[in-house]
């Protein structure tokens, strides 16, 4: 059967507006089309392709896994999902590990989880949930409404309750709103669709302590931060600063979709058997390829190789904003990056996706200011180059229109 780009308008709800090109295989950090037009991919799925595209290791797990035991259901668990929760858990902070199939699970977990434990711990008036203006945690109603973006929770009808919202990096905000009733914070520990924003070191500090002082639990979403893409297996790690509870998705499966919820012993009992379930969580076929990813991700030469990368993206990107004169600054940290288009270019990060893809190159957007790279952690280091080389060429393309 035939089918282009044109065939997602006919049969596809139109909440996606994908661009012209259908990609149909990828290798690496390389992507070809249907016409095989090969580009470079600095966008890794938005954070997923951790280990760029069909990384041979995550094939063999995927096919080793293939062959012995697709699915059960919680009725039973299975080896793959203990091995992956136990390196977790060696891994982190974490004690316990919930599975999930998206980031936005792993988050409603962690939701409904820290209200339980209040309720259970404080009782029925420690419900408040606290986040930031421009957060972002997924796309359930109490995930969306949880997120700092009206544009993506409005028109749904009325929210789920109790949820309050101040500005990242904004201590004195945070502690006018909180109280005995705040039964969580969520924060991600570095913004990502909300526009690539690195907390200071002296709020997260300070979000910790007036969770401490208010038996708050604070829930970091490391959905797009974590494992390793900040140079850090999780970014908490770079910022010393524990969470209570910790979600992953994204990268955890270096593009098989699987989710974790991450949190301590204590906490965790407060999801008694039947409180929370999913079919898929824990499926084995995700969670071999995760716990491949994991194993690969979480060597030093990988994670150091984040941080050399990252050195070699900002070299590359200050050489090119030196002769165009486009970005304010090049922010992010680790293989997370924001360009934040200055006055003259303000609104049109767009624009410089567009023109990035017709000279063949995948980035991303982080709003309408910020052009976005998060490539696979493995990318060759030619690729980076040749892939600023076109960057530039778009760069080029948008300043001289
Ligand atoms: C992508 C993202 C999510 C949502 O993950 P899904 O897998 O799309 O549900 C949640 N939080 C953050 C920080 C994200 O970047």
């Amino acid at each position: 059967m035939q089918v282009t780009r044109d065939t997602f308008d006919e049969v596809m709800v139109p909440n996606y507006n994908p661009a012209a090109l259908v990609p149909v295989k990828g290798e690496g950090s390389r992507v070809w089309d249907q016409d095989g037009n090969e580009y470079i991919d600095f966008a890794g799925g938005i954070a997923v392709n951790v280990l760029g595209h069909c990384h041979p290791e995550l094939v063999a797990a995927l096919k080793e896994q293939g062959e012995k035991l697709w699915h059960l259901s919680n009725v039973f668990t299975n080896e793959p999902a203990l091995r992956l929760a136990k390196k977790l858990t060696n891994a982190t902070f974490a004690e316990r590990v919930y599975f999930a199939n998206s980031g936005a699970e792993a988050n409603e977990a962690a939701l409904k989880l820290a209200r339980r434990y209040a309720i259970e711990h404080f009782g029925e008036e420690k419900n408040q949930i606290i986040s930031f203006n421009q957060g972002f945690h997924g796309r359930t109603f109490f995930t969306v409404t949880v997120g700092g973006q009206a544009a993506y929770s409005d028109g749904f009808g009325p929210k789920p309750g109790a949820i309050q919202h101040v500005d990242y990096n904004d201590l004195s905000a945070l502690e006018a709103i909180m109280s005995d009733k705040t039964c969580a914070v969520m924060m991600e520990p570095l913004q990502g669709e909300g526009g690539i924003i690195s907390p200071t070191q002296e709020f997260v500090e300070g979000v910790r302590a007036l969770c401490d002082k208010h038996n708050a639990l604070l829930i970091f979403d490391e959905v797009q931060s974590g494992v390793g893409r900040t140079g850090h297996l999780y970014a908490y790690m770079g910022l010393g600063v524990t969470p209570d509870i910790l979600t992953s998705a994204k990268a955890l499966g270096g593009g098989f979709p699987i989710g974790a919820m991450l949190t301590t012993a204590k906490i965790a009992a407060s999801l008694k058997p039947g409180t929370h379930g999913s079919t898929y969580g824990g499926n084995p076929l995700a969670c071999a390829v995760a716990e491949r990813a994991l194993d690969i991700v979480n060597q030093p030469e990988v994670l150091e190789g984040v941080f050399r990368k990252e050195q070699l993206f900002r070299d590359g990107l200050q050489a090119i904003n030196d002769k165009y004169h486009v970005f304010d600054e090049v922010r992010g940290k680790g293989l997370l990056l924001g360009c934040a288009l200055n006055e003259k270019y303000k609104g049109r990060a767009r624009d410089f996706l567009n023109a990035a893809t017709q000279h063949k190159l995948m980035c991303l957007i982080a709003g309408a200011n910020v052009v976005r790279f998060a490539p696979s952690l493995v990318i060759p280091d030619a690729d980076i180059k040749q892939g600023l080389e076109r960057f530039e060429l778009a760069v080029a393309q948008v300043v001289g229109e």
